[in-house]
């Protein structure tokens, strides 16, 4: 079974720089800090357009943690983008939805006002921070460009900020380090100072994108701790991006599941775990790598594939794989219900209405 450890839990306690920079948008404790409703994303191509993400909705407080999971092009990592705008212009289309943060539209920002969101109130962490990062400045001007830029300190603030942000995720002698470039750090190392660029201004959300997809599994579980940490130091809230339920125990207090561009299933991280309502959730659980478990167990596959998404079915898109599926799955499209406190999953199986719509399927 696998362990949810408290996300509190830290074994290396580090002190948090005294940022005395005010963020430009006060912090709220009453209301969820971000708004998803209903996002519409497509990509553009030479066939047409393929909706990415459909109808997405989730609501995220201060201090919490979201994961969102699927397999590769279930549409989390679009979600995740979208919600900062960073999605190429020319390939990629918001069709609708909103997504509100502290109240403030962002859909509707100019590309002005978004970037002085960007980093400020919402950073992101990448999967590979040789790609993320740039390779010729050091990384010392890398971290003070975004506090300067932000919170309109001192280049000598700006250093000294530098420096405690290096100590806080773990760079040792961080005075000297700031000088170097990124070719002189290990994986590890890099994706640290990913995080420490990130969080340097203090934003209220990090979105992190398989920020440990790349690392061994000593390294994971640091980085894992260093997010504990900074979580319990800051009660910054984190939307995580992965396939590693491992990761999702230890961090997530929310899940979507999403699955062809929908979420399928949501619910805090123990329903999720221990009373998982939808085939495809059951089958993630037990096809995807955790870091509780020995990685030499052999994982046990979904079998099939998800559904081409420029002529996706018309009932439940999971019903070709599913080995429950009946006729109203693939006749209707099941929505989203609840099925227990926060937790919501379309399936027909949990939904009383299959029972009328079969008899007319
Ligand atoms: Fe399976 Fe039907 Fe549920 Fe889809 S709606 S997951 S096909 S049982």
């Amino acid at each position: 079974m696998i362990n949810l450890q408290s996300k509190n839990m830290e074994s290396n306690p580090t002190r948090l720089p005294n940022l005395s920079v005010a963020s430009t948008i006060p912090r709220e404790k009453a209301g969820p800090l971000l708004e998803v409703k209903d996002l519409n994303v497509a990509f553009v191509t030479y066939g047409g357009e393929v909706n990415a993400v459909q109808g997405v909705s989730f609501s995220l407080a201060q201090g919490e943690t979201l994961a969102i999971v699927g397999e590769s092009g279930c549409g989390k990592s679009v979600t995740a983008r979208s919600l900062m705008r960073l999605l190429p212009k020319s390939s990629t289309k918001l069709k609708g939805g909103s997504i509100r943060y502290k109240g403030q539209e962002l859909t509707t920002l100019s590309d002005r006002e978004m970037r002085d969101i960007r980093g400020a109130e919402i950073s992101m962490i990448f999967q590979d921070a040789r790609s993320a990062l740039n390779p010729t400045m050091t990384i010392g001007e890398q971290i003070m460009e975004g506090v300067i830029r932000h919170r309109k300190v001192s280049r000598k603030a700006a250093r000294e900020l530098a420096i405690e942000m290096l100590e806080l995720v773990g760079i040792p002698s961080p005075a000297t380090r700031l000088k170097q470039h990124l070719h002189q750090f290990s994986g590890g190392m890099r994706q640290r100072i990913m995080i420490a660029i990130a969080v340097v201004c203090q934003p209220s959300i990090l979105i992190a994108d398989e920020p440990t997809t790349a690392l061994d599994v000593t390294i994971q579980a640091q980085i894992i701790e260093l997010f504990q940490m900074l979580q319990r130091k800051t009660d910054v809230s984190i939307i995580i991006i992965t396939h590693d339920l491992g990761v999702v125990a230890k961090l997530a207090d929310r899940v979507n599941i999403m699955y062809a561009g929908k979420i399928v299933e949501s619910g805090p991280v123990e329903d999720i775990f221990y009373r998982p309502q939808h085939p495809y959730t059951k089958g993630l659980l037990t096809s995807m790598p955790r870091l509780d478990r020995d990685r030499s167990e052999p994982l046990t596959p979904i079998p099939g594939t998800p559904p081409d998404l420029f002529s996706p079915p018309k009932g439940c898109p999971f019903a070709p794989r599913c080995n429950y599926a009946m006729e109203v799955c693939a006749a209707y499209e099941p929505k989203l219900i609840d099925v227990a406190t926060e937790h919501t999953v379309a399936c027909w199986l949990q939904d009383p209405r299959a029972q009328v719509l079969y008899q007319n399927a």
